[in-house]
């Protein structure tokens, strides 16, 4: 059976005193209330992961980061490696979210050589795909998401995949309070299943999971997550409740 993941994305919110009583919370709701078949990550800024690595150590929620550096080490001011967030203790890396695209122009060439380091610093990679607004209007998203894979994932060998979580995110519907209905993320889902499975085989795409993001919310979560190929979600907005992240995690 594939892994079940509910990962929040808390994105550029809480300083570090609001972000580790936050993860304290989660951590303690988690003890008390395990999330059966889900396994639940937090993807902090940079700054918390020390410190909820800590908090998160004997419990049973997962830690990653939001992003990692195209380069190993050196002079190269301001960014933190792979291997410096393995470190503190994280267990996973977001690789390719659609706001680290837009905003900070990141290509698919260098999201496959993040994807790369991040693996071998033993990483797990949540890699964010999908399409926006006017592609999918344009009728053109499968053929964007089929790009983003082949150029950013598929140099990874068999062996390599098994590090690798895919999030469908439609551009359109992060943030937005637009969700792709459950059907269209089913429809993403199989078509990228299909893709893993023609370059990978049968027993990759069988175990690999994909996890749908955007607006997800405790209203939509059980609708989505009911479909055959979507296997959680990656949370934005709805993560930094604790209430509604927990209704999503509780929604698997
Ligand atoms: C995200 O940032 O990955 C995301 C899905 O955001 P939201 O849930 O707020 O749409």
């Amino acid at each position: 059976m594939r892994k079940k993941i509910v990962a929040g994305n808390w994105k550029m919110n809480m300083d570090l005193a609001e972000g580790l009583k936050f993860a304290g919370s989660i951590d303690k709701y988690f003890k008390e209330k395990p999330s059966g078949k889900a396994l639940v990550i937090l993807c902090t800024p940079f700054i918390h992961l020390a410190g909820a690595s800590e908090i998160l150590k004997h419990g049973k929620v997962a830690l990653g980061a939001q992003n990692c550096a195209s380069e190993a080490s050196g002079a190269y001011t301001g960014e933190v490696s792979a291997w410096m967030v393995k470190s503190t203790g994280a267990e996973y890396v977001l690789i390719g979210h659609s706001e680290r695209r837009t905003f900070y122009h990141e290509d698919d060439k260098l999201l496959n050589k993040k994807t790369l380091l991040a693996i071998n610093s033993g990483l797990k990679v949540i890699f964010c795909c999908g399409e926006v607004l006017n592609e999918r209007e344009a009728g053109k998203h499968f053929l964007i998401v089929r790009r983003q894979l082949e150029e950013g994932l598929f140099s990874l060998s068999e062996e390599q995949m098994d590090m690798i979580v895919i999030a469908y995110e439609p551009v359109w519907a992060i943030g937005t309070g637009l969700t792709a209905t459950p059907d269209q993320a089913q429809e993403m889902h199989k078509y990228i299943r299909d893709l893993v499975k023609e370059k990978y085989g049968n027993d990759c795409a069988k175990k690999l999971p994909i996890l749908y993001g955007g607006s997800c919310k405790p209203s939509n979560a059980t609708e989505i997550f009911s479909k055959p190929d979507v296997d959680g979600g990656l949370i934005g907005g709805a993560a930094l409740k604790k209430e509604d992240f927990a209704a999503i995690v509780e929604a698997i």
